[in-house]
């Protein structure tokens, strides 16, 4: 085994054929061995094997993943958000959600503006229906919604208070479209 733990790209000279034997996640071109995987470098000095270990590719969002969000915008009928985990693996960069309102409430429950639902700051439990950013946000569902909010007036986390959520500390009630277990992400 190696010490050194490079981090090597697609094409990185990584040996010389006359030391090593091309692994898994390299190639031989000219005698020289060359990476084929974004990876680390894997030296096996018994056994004459250079190899890369490729990094764990992180999971994207794909339609019908379930995903966090922080609600960054609320436009008249639709909010941006940035999405920082998909199927609880935190990502490690955040992807662009859109929410339009129609996306957050069963029909029948009366026109409702989206800032009943949503707010800024919010963190929210979403399904997305497309592929590939900007992804198409739902909140439909009794298990999908807001999971965490501060309070508008002072800031402070606010509690679930039966169907809303109460601040602890300034007593304002407010109104959001609330996911099953509030409070854990
Ligand atoms: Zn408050």
């Amino acid at each position: 085994m190696s010490g050194s733990e490079e981090l090597v790209v697609p094409g990185d000279r990584i040996g010389v054929a006359e030391e090593f034997l091309p692994g898994p996640g390299t190639y031989e071109l000219d005698y020289q061995i060359r990476a084929s995987a974004v990876g680390r470098v894997v030296r096996d000095v018994i056994g004459k094997v250079v190899s890369v270990r490729p990094l764990k590719v992180p999971a994207m969002p794909r339609s019908d993943s379930t995903v966090l969000a922080t609600i960054s915008e609320i436009r008249e009928d639709f909010a941006i958000a940035r999405i920082f985990a998909v199927d609880g693996d935190p990502l490690p960069y955040t992807f662009t959600g859109i929410l339009h309102v129609a996306q957050v409430a069963e029909r029948g429950g009366g026109a409702k503006l989206l800032y009943d639902y949503v707010r800024v700051g919010d963190v929210v439990r979403s399904k997305v229906l497309n592929d590939c950013p900007p992804y198409i946000m739902s909140l439909r569902g009794a298990r999908l919604g807001v999971v965490l909010a501060n309070c508008s007036r002072c800031g402070a986390p606010l509690r679930p208070s039966g169907e809303r959520l109460k601040c602890p500390q300034c007593g304002n009630v407010e109104t959001r479209k609330l996911g099953h277990g509030y409070g854990r992400l």
